[in-house]
Protein backbone atom coordinates (compact mmCIF):
# COMPACT_ATOMS: atom_id res chain seq x y z
CA UNK A 1 0.00 0.00 0.00
CA UNK A 2 1.29 3.60 -1.01
CA UNK A 3 -0.48 5.23 2.23
CA UNK A 4 -2.53 4.31 4.88
CA UNK A 5 -4.87 6.35 6.29
CA UNK A 6 -6.53 4.77 9.42
CA UNK A 7 -10.33 6.93 9.42
CA UNK A 8 -11.46 5.95 13.21
CA UNK A 9 -9.46 5.89 16.47
CA UNK A 10 -10.15 7.67 19.74
CA UNK A 11 -8.12 9.72 22.48
CA UNK A 12 -10.05 8.37 25.62
CA UNK A 13 -9.36 5.56 27.91
CA UNK A 14 -11.35 2.35 28.55
CA UNK A 15 -9.42 1.43 31.70
CA UNK A 16 -9.85 3.77 34.81
CA UNK A 17 -6.74 1.19 36.23
CA UNK A 18 -4.71 3.07 33.30
CA UNK A 19 -6.14 6.61 33.28
CA UNK A 20 -3.62 8.56 31.28
CA UNK A 21 -3.39 12.62 30.20
CA UNK A 22 -4.33 12.93 26.64
CA UNK A 23 -0.76 14.20 26.11
CA UNK A 24 0.56 10.73 26.71
CA UNK A 25 -1.98 9.50 24.39
CA UNK A 26 -1.37 11.03 21.55
CA UNK A 27 2.14 9.87 21.70
CA UNK A 28 1.34 6.41 22.02
CA UNK A 29 -0.66 7.03 18.86
CA UNK A 30 2.43 8.43 16.97
CA UNK A 31 4.37 5.42 17.84
CA UNK A 32 1.86 3.18 17.02
CA UNK A 33 0.97 5.18 13.39
CA UNK A 34 5.12 4.99 12.67
CA UNK A 35 5.31 1.40 13.80
CA UNK A 36 2.46 0.06 11.78
CA UNK A 37 2.86 2.41 8.18
CA UNK A 38 -0.10 4.36 9.47
CA UNK A 39 0.24 8.24 7.55
CA UNK A 40 -2.51 9.87 8.79
CA UNK A 41 -5.75 9.33 11.56
CA UNK A 42 -8.77 10.79 12.05
CA UNK A 43 -9.14 11.33 15.47
CA UNK A 44 -13.10 11.00 16.98
CA UNK A 45 -14.00 12.60 20.20
CA UNK A 46 -16.99 11.10 22.18
CA UNK A 47 -20.54 11.97 23.22
CA UNK A 48 -19.72 13.01 26.69
CA UNK A 49 -16.77 14.87 28.33
CA UNK A 50 -15.71 12.94 31.88
CA UNK A 51 -12.10 12.13 33.17
CA UNK A 52 -11.71 9.59 30.46
CA UNK A 53 -13.12 11.33 27.75
CA UNK A 54 -11.53 14.84 26.64
CA UNK A 55 -13.31 17.81 24.81
CA UNK A 56 -13.00 18.31 21.22
CA UNK A 57 -11.32 21.80 22.72
CA UNK A 58 -8.95 19.51 24.65
CA UNK A 59 -8.30 17.25 21.68
CA UNK A 60 -7.58 20.04 19.10
CA UNK A 61 -5.69 22.06 21.47
CA UNK A 62 -3.04 18.69 22.51
CA UNK A 63 -2.69 17.83 18.71
CA UNK A 64 -1.90 21.31 17.97
CA UNK A 65 -2.69 21.00 13.99
CA UNK A 66 -0.78 17.83 13.30
CA UNK A 67 -0.50 16.85 10.03
CA UNK A 68 -0.56 13.58 10.72
CA UNK A 69 -3.98 13.84 12.62
CA UNK A 70 -7.83 14.84 11.98
CA UNK A 71 -10.37 15.92 13.94
CA UNK A 72 -14.14 15.00 14.23
CA UNK A 73 -16.29 16.26 16.67
CA UNK A 74 -18.30 14.01 18.45
CA UNK A 75 -22.17 15.09 19.00
CA UNK A 76 -23.03 15.25 22.74
CA UNK A 77 -27.01 15.37 22.07
CA UNK A 78 -28.71 13.88 25.34
CA UNK A 79 -26.30 14.49 28.13
CA UNK A 80 -25.66 17.17 30.52
CA UNK A 81 -23.26 19.06 28.61
CA UNK A 82 -24.43 19.34 24.99
CA UNK A 83 -22.86 20.44 22.19
CA UNK A 84 -22.84 24.02 21.17
CA UNK A 85 -23.76 23.86 17.86
CA UNK A 86 -23.03 27.47 17.21
CA UNK A 87 -19.15 26.35 18.51
CA UNK A 88 -19.23 23.78 16.34
CA UNK A 89 -20.28 25.33 13.39
CA UNK A 90 -16.81 27.67 13.78
CA UNK A 91 -14.81 24.73 14.50
CA UNK A 92 -15.73 22.82 11.50
CA UNK A 93 -15.32 27.11 9.19
CA UNK A 94 -11.93 27.42 10.85
CA UNK A 95 -11.10 23.66 9.35
CA UNK A 96 -10.31 22.83 13.40
CA UNK A 97 -12.77 19.88 12.68
CA UNK A 98 -13.31 17.93 9.75
CA UNK A 99 -16.13 15.44 9.99
CA UNK A 100 -19.15 15.17 12.89
CA UNK A 101 -19.78 12.22 14.84
CA UNK A 102 -22.90 10.88 16.29
CA UNK A 103 -23.41 8.31 19.04
CA UNK A 104 -26.81 6.75 18.54
CA UNK A 105 -28.10 4.06 21.19
CA UNK A 106 -25.63 5.42 23.49
CA UNK A 107 -26.61 8.96 23.59
CA UNK A 108 -30.24 7.63 23.79
CA UNK A 109 -31.66 8.83 20.12
CA UNK A 110 -32.25 6.87 16.62
CA UNK A 111 -30.19 7.87 13.26
CA UNK A 112 -33.52 9.12 12.20
CA UNK A 113 -34.13 11.32 15.04
CA UNK A 114 -35.89 14.40 13.55
CA UNK A 115 -34.02 17.01 15.85
CA UNK A 116 -30.42 16.07 13.66
CA UNK A 117 -31.76 17.76 10.80
CA UNK A 118 -29.60 21.44 12.14
CA UNK A 119 -26.96 19.37 12.21
CA UNK A 120 -26.84 17.76 9.11
CA UNK A 121 -27.59 21.02 7.57
CA UNK A 122 -24.27 22.36 8.76
CA UNK A 123 -22.82 19.29 7.79
CA UNK A 124 -24.26 19.69 4.26
CA UNK A 125 -23.34 23.57 4.34
CA UNK A 126 -19.58 22.77 4.80
CA UNK A 127 -18.95 19.70 3.35
CA UNK A 128 -18.25 17.51 6.17
CA UNK A 129 -18.97 13.77 6.47
CA UNK A 130 -21.02 12.93 9.44
CA UNK A 131 -20.06 9.51 11.05
CA UNK A 132 -22.54 7.20 12.48
CA UNK A 133 -22.09 4.54 15.23
CA UNK A 134 -23.77 1.76 13.75
CA UNK A 135 -24.35 -1.90 14.96
CA UNK A 136 -23.53 -3.08 18.28
CA UNK A 137 -23.18 -0.99 20.66
CA UNK A 138 -20.04 -1.40 23.73
CA UNK A 139 -22.26 -1.05 26.75
CA UNK A 140 -25.43 -2.38 28.14
CA UNK A 141 -27.03 0.29 28.87
CA UNK A 142 -27.13 1.87 25.25
CA UNK A 143 -29.75 1.14 23.20
CA UNK A 144 -28.73 -1.13 20.15
CA UNK A 145 -32.27 -0.71 17.45
CA UNK A 146 -31.42 2.99 17.51
CA UNK A 147 -28.31 2.24 16.32
CA UNK A 148 -29.15 -0.23 13.42
CA UNK A 149 -27.56 1.22 9.88
CA UNK A 150 -31.06 0.16 8.14
CA UNK A 151 -31.34 3.70 9.41
CA UNK A 152 -28.88 5.00 7.85
CA UNK A 153 -30.61 4.80 4.49
CA UNK A 154 -34.03 7.06 6.28
CA UNK A 155 -31.41 10.09 6.57
CA UNK A 156 -29.18 9.28 3.26
CA UNK A 157 -32.39 9.87 1.18
CA UNK A 158 -33.94 12.78 2.90
CA UNK A 159 -30.46 14.19 3.13
CA UNK A 160 -28.42 13.56 -0.17
CA UNK A 161 -26.26 16.34 0.01
CA UNK A 162 -24.95 14.71 3.19
CA UNK A 163 -22.02 12.33 3.16
CA UNK A 164 -22.79 9.67 5.41
CA UNK A 165 -20.23 6.79 7.06
CA UNK A 166 -21.30 3.72 8.26
CA UNK A 167 -18.97 2.75 11.09
CA UNK A 168 -17.98 -0.65 12.26
CA UNK A 169 -19.83 -1.74 8.93
CA UNK A 170 -22.99 -2.06 10.97
CA UNK A 171 -21.79 -5.45 12.93
CA UNK A 172 -23.71 -7.91 13.49
CA UNK A 173 -25.98 -6.80 10.80
CA UNK A 174 -23.23 -6.48 7.47
CA UNK A 175 -26.01 -7.41 4.77
CA UNK A 176 -28.16 -4.67 5.84
CA UNK A 177 -24.97 -2.14 5.27
CA UNK A 178 -24.41 -3.47 2.01
CA UNK A 179 -28.16 -3.22 0.82
CA UNK A 180 -27.45 0.63 2.51
CA UNK A 181 -24.30 1.44 0.67
CA UNK A 182 -24.95 -0.12 -2.74
CA UNK A 183 -28.67 2.09 -2.76
CA UNK A 184 -26.62 5.04 -1.80
CA UNK A 185 -24.21 6.55 -3.06
CA UNK A 186 -23.51 9.34 -0.71
CA UNK A 187 -23.16 6.43 2.60
CA UNK A 188 -19.57 5.63 2.90
CA UNK A 189 -19.00 2.81 5.20
CA UNK A 190 -15.45 2.41 7.67
CA UNK A 191 -14.57 -1.42 8.86
CA UNK A 192 -13.19 -0.18 12.56
CA UNK A 193 -14.04 -2.06 15.67
CA UNK A 194 -14.88 -5.51 14.42
CA UNK A 195 -12.89 -7.30 17.53
CA UNK A 196 -11.76 -5.77 20.66
CA UNK A 197 -8.06 -6.50 21.18
CA UNK A 198 -6.68 -8.51 19.21
CA UNK A 199 -8.48 -11.24 16.66
CA UNK A 200 -8.34 -15.04 17.49
CA UNK A 201 -7.55 -17.39 14.38
CA UNK A 202 -11.69 -18.06 13.96
CA UNK A 203 -13.67 -14.45 14.51
CA UNK A 204 -10.77 -13.05 12.20
CA UNK A 205 -12.10 -15.46 9.69
CA UNK A 206 -15.36 -15.16 10.46
CA UNK A 207 -15.32 -11.72 10.28
CA UNK A 208 -13.06 -12.21 6.89
CA UNK A 209 -16.26 -13.88 5.35
CA UNK A 210 -18.81 -11.52 6.54
CA UNK A 211 -16.84 -8.77 5.08
CA UNK A 212 -15.89 -10.98 1.81
CA UNK A 213 -19.85 -11.65 1.33
CA UNK A 214 -20.32 -7.42 1.76
CA UNK A 215 -18.20 -6.54 -0.96
CA UNK A 216 -19.03 -9.27 -3.35
CA UNK A 217 -23.59 -7.92 -2.59
CA UNK A 218 -22.09 -4.44 -2.97
CA UNK A 219 -19.78 -4.86 -6.46
CA UNK A 220 -16.33 -2.20 -5.78
CA UNK A 221 -15.96 -1.70 -2.14
CA UNK A 222 -13.38 1.27 -3.51
CA UNK A 223 -15.73 3.69 -3.83
CA UNK A 224 -17.36 3.67 -0.48
CA UNK A 225 -14.85 1.31 2.14
CA UNK A 226 -12.78 2.88 4.38
CA UNK A 227 -9.81 1.48 6.73
CA UNK A 228 -9.70 1.98 10.37
CA UNK A 229 -9.51 0.33 13.35
CA UNK A 230 -10.85 1.11 16.49
CA UNK A 231 -7.99 1.97 18.44
CA UNK A 232 -6.92 2.02 20.91
CA UNK A 233 -9.95 -0.70 21.61
CA UNK A 234 -8.26 -2.76 19.01
CA UNK A 235 -4.79 -3.35 18.36
CA UNK A 236 -2.97 -1.50 14.98
CA UNK A 237 -0.54 -4.56 14.00
CA UNK A 238 -3.67 -7.03 13.69
CA UNK A 239 -5.86 -4.89 12.13
CA UNK A 240 -3.58 -3.88 9.32
CA UNK A 241 -3.03 -7.46 8.95
CA UNK A 242 -6.92 -8.08 8.80
CA UNK A 243 -6.89 -5.65 5.95
CA UNK A 244 -4.21 -7.67 3.75
CA UNK A 245 -6.33 -10.59 4.67
CA UNK A 246 -8.91 -9.22 2.75
CA UNK A 247 -7.25 -10.03 -0.38
CA UNK A 248 -8.49 -7.27 -2.42
CA UNK A 249 -7.67 -5.87 -5.64
CA UNK A 250 -4.28 -3.61 -6.11
CA UNK A 251 -7.01 -0.36 -6.81
CA UNK A 252 -9.40 -1.36 -4.76
CA UNK A 253 -7.09 -2.05 -1.65
CA UNK A 254 -5.21 1.47 -1.99
CA UNK A 255 -8.84 2.79 -2.50
CA UNK A 256 -9.82 1.37 0.64
CA UNK A 257 -6.33 2.37 2.62
CA UNK A 258 -6.26 5.36 2.15
CA UNK A 259 -7.66 7.41 -1.17
CA UNK A 260 -11.44 7.26 -0.25
CA UNK A 261 -10.80 8.77 3.43
CA UNK A 262 -8.49 11.40 1.93
CA UNK A 263 -10.98 12.75 -0.15
CA UNK A 264 -14.25 12.39 2.70
CA UNK A 265 -11.89 13.74 5.23
CA UNK A 266 -10.35 16.41 2.48
CA UNK A 267 -6.45 15.40 4.04
CA UNK A 268 -4.38 18.11 2.18
CA UNK A 269 -1.67 16.25 0.24
CA UNK A 270 -3.12 12.89 -0.11
CA UNK A 271 -6.52 14.69 -1.03
CA UNK A 272 -4.53 15.76 -3.92
CA UNK A 273 -2.41 12.39 -4.85
CA UNK A 274 -5.83 10.53 -4.49
CA UNK A 275 -7.41 12.35 -7.83
CA UNK A 276 -11.21 12.06 -7.99
CA UNK A 277 -13.76 9.65 -6.80
CA UNK A 278 -13.59 6.40 -9.21
CA UNK A 279 -17.26 6.27 -11.31
CA UNK A 280 -20.42 4.93 -9.88
CA UNK A 281 -20.78 1.50 -10.61
CA UNK A 282 -24.21 2.47 -12.73
CA UNK A 283 -25.57 5.79 -13.53
ZN1 LIG B 1 -14.98 4.12 17.81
Amino acid sequence: MKHLIDCHVHLNNYHETSRRPTKENVEDLFAKMEERGVDHAVVLTSYKVDLDRPAVEEVIETLAGDPRTSVVEGLRWRGDERTDLFSMEERIRDGLVKGIKLYPGYDRYAINDPSLETVFRIAAKHDVPVMIHTGDTYSRSAKVRQAHPLLVDDVAVDFPDVKFVICHLGNPWFQDTAEVLYKNENVFADMSGLTLGEFDYEFERYMLLRVKDMIQYMGDPGRQLMYGSDWPLVAMGPYVKFLENLELGDEQRENVAWRTAARLFKIPGLMQEAGPPPPPIDG
